[in-house]
């Protein structure tokens, strides 16, 4: 039997806008995704406009489950009366076994779409929150390694779970959190087969394969061959192929490896 994997974060509702797709996912998945090894998918809603969809989505389909937090690009969003919002989420559907943590949640200086500082007070709040409530954390970085580093380690408690998300960077961001933090994971895209990713490949070398996690972050970061089109979970084999060249390991010890680690992350 072929191994199965699980698409470790991606953004659902955003890829069927995007591809103009109004059939729903079950269709969507039969049509567009086409694998068969794909088993589960855990959606990211991070916006407020984005959490009704996102609840759905995880309460209507069996394989989906959601993710709440608000990302650094919206962090002008962020006021108490959402924060209660994100909470009550997390209250009402925490025994479902369907929510799975608070995020995806960070720093951004590459767009810098919201200034720094406002980044910085939101992510805080929002770290002390998911620790409070002892919710596995999601964290989106972005050219803010050093920053976030700090913030984390003052913040986060060492046992905490945590999923960094779509890493981008050189090794020593990753290479820091997964040796200062035993239950921290790394989640890699299609960026990782990019040809000017060398960075991301050297951190894909640099990190154990057991700290690792596949992930599309799908509508973006479609990876090679499909770039330029819309990204979506059944593009995943080609981010696992690229990691298992890197690793020097068989796909299929890829895949074994990352659905192990994506048990230990997120419990399915
Ligand atoms: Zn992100
Ligand atoms: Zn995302």
């Amino acid at each position: 039997m072929q191994s199965t994997f699980i698409d470790a974060h991606t953004h659902i509702d955003a890829t069927l806008q995007k591809l103009e797709y109004f059939d729903g996912f079950e269709k969507f998945r039969e049509d567009v995704i086409k694998c068969p090894q794909c088993e589960k998918f855990v959606h990211v809603a991070c916006d407020e406009a984005s959490l009704p969809g996102g609840v759905d989505l995880m309460l209507r389909y069996q394989d989906v489950y959601g993710c709440f937090g608000i990302h650094p690009h919206n962090s002008k969003e962020y006021t108490p009366e959402l924060e209660e919002r994100l909470v009550d989420i997390f209250r009402k559907y925490g025994e479902t076994g369907k929510v799975l943590g608070w995020g995806e949640i960070g720093l951004d200086y590459h767009y810098d779409f919201c200034p720094r500082d406002l980044q910085k007070e939101v992510f805080i709040r929002q770290l002390k929150k998911a620790v409070e409530l002892k919710l596995r954390i999601i964290l989106h970085i972005r050219e803010a390694d050093d920053d976030a580093l700090a913030i984390i380690r003052e913040h986060v408690p060492k046992d905490h779970i945590i999923h960094l998300h779509c890493y981008t960077s050189d090794p020593p961001f990753a290479k820091a959190l997964v040796e200062e933090y035993p239950n921290a994971f790394v989640g890699f895209t299609g960026v990782v087969t990019f040809k000017s990713a060398k960075g991301v490949v050297d951190s894909v070398a640099a990190l154990p394969l057991n700290r690792i996690l596949l992930e599309t972050d799908a509508p973006y970061m479609a990876p090679v061959p499909f770039r330029g089109k819309t990204c979506h979970s059944g593009m995943i084999p080609s981010t696992a192929q690229k990691i298992a060249l890197i690793k020097g390991v068989s796909v299929d010890e890829v895949y074994r490896q990352t659905r192990e680690n994506t048990r230990k992350c997120y419990g399915i």
